[in-house]
């Protein structure tokens, strides 16, 4: 229905399924019908996808989002018929670039982990508005995508500061955490999309959760010794 709602994992699912090359059309910026101009969404959420493209050794020509309204169907028709010519030349996903299938998979698997991280981190971005062609040129630099790469967090749970209160382990997206009544927490890092959401719930009077990037994830409690010996109140 808008071209907003196409989702970073709906271009990798595609890609991830073989196809050569993905479109998006959108309604042209500034004549969206409501508030939301979800096709300036659509315009950042693509130049980021282009960027990551890159980063992992994809050619961004892969990835075409043009604007054009309902009435436009020769348009549609150049477009297309241009975009088709463009990924044949190009070549088969993957085998044109050099990447082998197994190396591709592990890598768009690796991205899409990521998503939940990559669209917080570019929250600001990729729910801005700029006015012209130029403020686009270069709204996603290679550098900032590196280093997107370069600091993707870790969660951890510190043992000695969990109070097993189960608020994280209840708000996990992806039920990455064990735990249970009377029972430290522990995050599956295989598991978890680093969202952040158990950092941002835990209960600042324990804040238990802890960010790490750049550092090894210190290992997880053991089973036998994870029930909460909670201290008692002298009389
Ligand atoms: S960051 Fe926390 S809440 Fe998010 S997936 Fe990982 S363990 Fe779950
Ligand atoms: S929210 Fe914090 S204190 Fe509560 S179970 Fe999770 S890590 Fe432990």
């Amino acid at each position: 229905m808008c071209s907003g709602r196409v989702d970073l994992k709906f271009i990798l699912r595609a890609f991830s399924n073989g196809m050569d090359g993905v479109f998006i059309g959108g309604c042209r910026l500034n004549e969206c019908n409501y508030v939301t101009h979800g096709n300036y969404h659509a315009l950042n959420m693509v130049l980021l996808c282009r960027k990551i493209m890159e980063h992992i050794g994809l050619n961004p020509e892969r990835l075409r989002l043009e604007f054009m309204s309902s009435s436009e169907g020769l348009h549609f028709a150049d477009v297309m018929n241009d975009f088709g010519r463009q990924v044949k030349e190009i070549g088969p996903f993957g085998k044109s670039e050099g990447i082998g299938e197994d190396e591709l998979k592990s890598k768009i698997q690796e991205v899409t982990k990521l998503i939940p991280y990559i669209k917080l981190a570019k929250r600001e971005k990729l729910a801005s508005r700029l006015e012209s062609q130029e403020e686009y040129d270069g709204f996603f630099t290679p550098d900032e995508i590196d280093k997107l790469f370069s600091e993707v967090p870790s969660y951890h749970i510190d043992p000695a500061k969990c109070q097993a209160c189960m608020i994280c382990s209840r708000r996990c997206p992806v039920e990455a955490i064990a735990g249970g009544k009377n029972r430290i927490h522990v995050i599956d890092q295989e598991t978890c999309i680093k969202c952040g959401t158990c950092f941002e719930v835990c209960p600042p009077r324990f804040a238990a959760v802890q960010k790490i990037t750049g550092e090894p994830v210190p290992p997880p409690i053991p089973e036998e010794e994870r029930m909460l010996v909670r201290k008692t109140k002298k009389k």
